[in-house]
């Protein structure tokens, strides 16, 4: 029996992954709340629904990408939401970036209602998402991550099951402080070559080829050099995911001094009204610090 797919936000990424699902012949209904989001995909054959309550009940994989905790509570939880259209069994899979202790209060809702649910943020962007090659964290009951695993691998390339509940979204909280932390070395590091009279684009490129090298060095290194920060992954959103990490340090009890600090170099740019910027806009704080353009 074909597996049928709704889908609920079509943002930079939920868009390119419901493409990808839509050219690996599923089914697709899908729901924005500013309807001219869907028509990408209804020319593709996807059906538009009303509401994330009409997805769920003619779905049995329902797929949410939002934006943040209370964005997901919403189209889950709240009036018209999922809970209220989907079937026992089906699956709720929430792949954008929240708070694990919120994933598994909501997880626990929908158990109440025979619902599964999988947590399974994802890394790689937006071309990523395009490609069908992000990385994809999930949380949740392994016979569950069993049942889907075909439906993540349209979606993504290195998918890796962390644990229960909540897991996938620890996972991704873990990478999110090492991109930012590596965002603000990457900074300082062309801000020391500038200031010492060493071209920052060839700094970039003999890091490359070492330890030093990585990912965020490649891309983000690129965008700071051209000064292109055109999103990409909006600096709000990183700062959203840091707070994350934040209150998950809080509840924890434990110190994350670097990703604090990387914290609040993300304030300062979206204090300067840069939050729909790319994260790797991020270097301009330090620019500005320092007296530096790099
Ligand atoms: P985005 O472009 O801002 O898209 C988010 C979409 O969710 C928007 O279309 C928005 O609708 C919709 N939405 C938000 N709240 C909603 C609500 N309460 N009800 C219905 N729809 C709602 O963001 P994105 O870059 O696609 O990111 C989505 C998620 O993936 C985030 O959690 C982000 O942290 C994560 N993520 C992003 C990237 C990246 O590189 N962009 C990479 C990895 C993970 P409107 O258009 O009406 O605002």
């Amino acid at each position: 029996m074909t597996v049928r797919i709704g889908f609920i936000g079509l943002g930079i990424m939920g868009r390119p992954m419901g493409l990808n699902l839509i050219k690996a012949a599923y089914p697709l209904s899908v729901y924005a709340r500013r309807p001219d989001m869907m028509e990408a995909l209804t020319h593709q054959g996807a059906t538009a629904c009303e509401c994330p309550q009409e997805v769920a009940s003619q779905s049995d994989v329902i797929i949410t990408m939002v934006s943040d905790t209370p964005d997901v509570e919403h189209v889950i939880l709240g009036e018209k939401g999922i809970i209220h259209g989907a079937q026992a069994d089906s699956v709720v899979i929430d792949m954008s970036t929240i708070s694990p202790s919120a994933t598994r209060r909501i997880a626990e809702t929908l158990s109440k209602q025979g619902i599964q649910m999988l947590d399974a943020p994802v890394s790689g962007g937006e071309q990523g998402a395009i490609d069908g090659a992000l990385s994809i964290m999930v949380g949740g009951k392994e016979e569950i991550f069993q049942r889907v695993l075909p439906i993540f691998e349209v979606l993504g390339k290195n998918i890796v099951h962390t644990g229960g509940h909540g897991a996938g979204q620890v996972t991704k909280a873990c990478n999110q402080i090492v991109i930012a932390q590596t965002l603000v070395a990457i900074s300082e590091a062309f801000i020391l070559a500038k200031v010492s009279g060493v071209d920052p684009a060839k700094v970039r490129a003999a890091l490359l080829g070492g330890f030093a090298g990585s990912r965020v060095l490649e891309t983000h290194g690129q965008r700071i050099l051209d000064h292109n920060f055109e999103p990409g992954f909006k600096a709000r959103l990183h700062q959203k995911d840091m707070r994350i990490s934040m209150e998950a340090a809080h509840e924890m009890g434990i110190a994350l001094p670097g990703a604090a600090l990387a914290t609040q170099q993300l304030n300062a740019l979206i204090g300067e009204g840069l939050g729909e910027e790319d994260s790797s806009a991020l270097a301009t704080i330090l620019e500005r610090v320092s007296g530096i353009t790099i």
